[in-house]
């Protein structure tokens, strides 16, 4: 029965180290977007610029269609599984799963 329980534990390890595999890539693909963004100040996205969903055009006033940078540390937002780019430049991924992290 011992082994058993071991070839179901590895099935499950199997199944978790896709999934979490496949969050790792999520995270990967959030921080590459966020490199690329010139509303990225350190490990923060400024909430004293401004930047235009469609267009990508960057402003460091408010203006109409802008979007301001919500402050956050990135490191951390790019990990939070149910955080969301202010731009809409990322977010929504695990929006059909249960657990939220
Ligand atoms: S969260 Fe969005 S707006 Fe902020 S730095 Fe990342 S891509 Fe840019």
């Amino acid at each position: 029965m011992g082994s058993l329980n071991n070839i179901i534990q590895g099935h499950f390890n199997e199944f978790k180290s896709l999934f979490v595999k496949d969050e790792n890539l999520v995270f990967l693909s959030r921080e590459r977007i966020c490199n690329n963004c010139p509303l990225k100040t350190g490990n923060s996205c400024n909430s004293s610029k401004y930047i235009h969903p469609l267009t990508k055009e960057f402003s460091n006033y408010r203006k109409q269609g802008f979007v301001r940078g919500c402050g956050c540390r990135l490191s951390a937002k790019q990990r939070a599984k149910g955080s969301s780019c202010p731009a809409g430049f990322w977010g929504g991924e695990f929006k059909n799963e249960s657990i939220k992290g």
